[in-house]
């Protein structure tokens, strides 16, 4: 089974209080590809300029990641910069340059039209709609990412969107924004209604909370001593959530769990470094031993 993945391909500006970077490879599909490919062969879809070379090519080179459908455009990559407060729960956006990300409409090689899981990252609405109407079968799962940008800017489409997708991850602001409810369970209903039968509500340092239409699961974030920098750490959640779906091949509680835990354990290795760096290097052993670490943090007996 393989999974599809389209979103930003980045150059990332990040200042956080342990220390900044002026360029770092970053983007949404880059976190999420990096850590799904860990379970299942990827398929990139996106854009990037001629400033990405072979260097950052070479981040993706040497794993299930296949990048037929990265589309090389004239100009620059999409650049984005933010900085951390002091606590790092809050980030201000200080840069959000489109460049070739402005005029990209996805085109999916024949190789991609037989995916059977997609994840549809933080773009326009219209675009996540326009991979799923060029995929030759209907998608088993599709996932969908989206932010305030594009809920407030682009209802109507994104809405629409939202009818063909299974899974939604948001975090908690979000959700309330998209459904007008404070409440998050009663917020999931309105969601349901509107197309997906899972949400997932990611809520940071303090972990992730999935609300199904018959169960409700809750995941902390593994707790670590050292975070440095929270950039990508949603992207590389849903990419080791959905990476851990694609390998097992169906939906039900039980996949559905330990996908929630394998989603928390690799973007505990995001934070722990700056932009990609750590995600880059962790190994299957450490994803493994993280995992069995967690399993015995939220194990009780009544
Ligand atoms: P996260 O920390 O999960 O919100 O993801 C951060 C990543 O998303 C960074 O690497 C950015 O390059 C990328 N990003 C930031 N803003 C946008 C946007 N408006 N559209 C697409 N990607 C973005």
């Amino acid at each position: 089974m393989s999974l599809l993945v389209v979103g930003s391909v980045a150059f990332d500006a990040i200042e956080t209080p342990y220390g900044k970077t002026d360029r770092t490879l970053g983007g949404a599909a880059s976190y999420f590809a990096l850590a799904a490919s860990h379970f299942a062969p990827v398929r990139m879809v996106g854009v990037v300029g001629e400033d990405f070379g072979k260097k950052e090519e070479a981040v993706f080179r040497g794993r299930k990641i296949d990048l037929t459908g990265l589309e090389h455009a004239a100009g620059k990559s999409f650049f984005w910069s933010g900085r951390y407060s002091q606590n790092m729960n809050e980030r201000t956006t200080l840069a959000t340059e489109l460049n070739v990300f402005a005029s990209f409409r996805p085109k999916l090689p024949d190789s991609y039209l037989d995916s059977s899981f997609v994840f549809l990252g933080n773009i326009d609405p219209a675009l996540q709609a326009s991979v799923l109407r060029q995929m030759r079968r209907e998608p088993k799962v599709v996932g969908l990412d989206t932010m305030n940008f594009w809920i407030e800017g682009a209802p109507a489409e994104l809405r629409e969107t939202l009818k063909g997708v299974d899974i939604l991850t948001i975090n908690d602001d979000e959700t309330r924004q998209l459904t007008s409810e404070h409440n998050l369970l009663r917020a999931a209903r309105r969601i349901f209604k509107l197309g997906p039968s899972t949400l997932i509500v990611k809520r940071g340092e303090h972990g992730a909370l999935m609300i199904h239409d018959k169960f409700i699961f809750s995941v902390p974030a593994y707790p670590l001593e050292e975070v440095r920098d929270p950039t990508g750490a949603g992207d590389t959640f849903a990419g080791g959530f959905m990476g851990y779906l694609t390998a097992h091949g169906r939906i039900n509680e039980q996949t559905l769990r330990s996908a929630m835990v394998y989603g928390s354990v690799l973007a505990s290795f995001t934070v722990e470094r700056f932009g990609v760096e750590r995600l880059a290097r962790v190994t299957r052993k450490e994803i493994s031993e993280r995992a069995k670490r967690f399993a015995r943090l939220t194990s009780f007996k009544l």
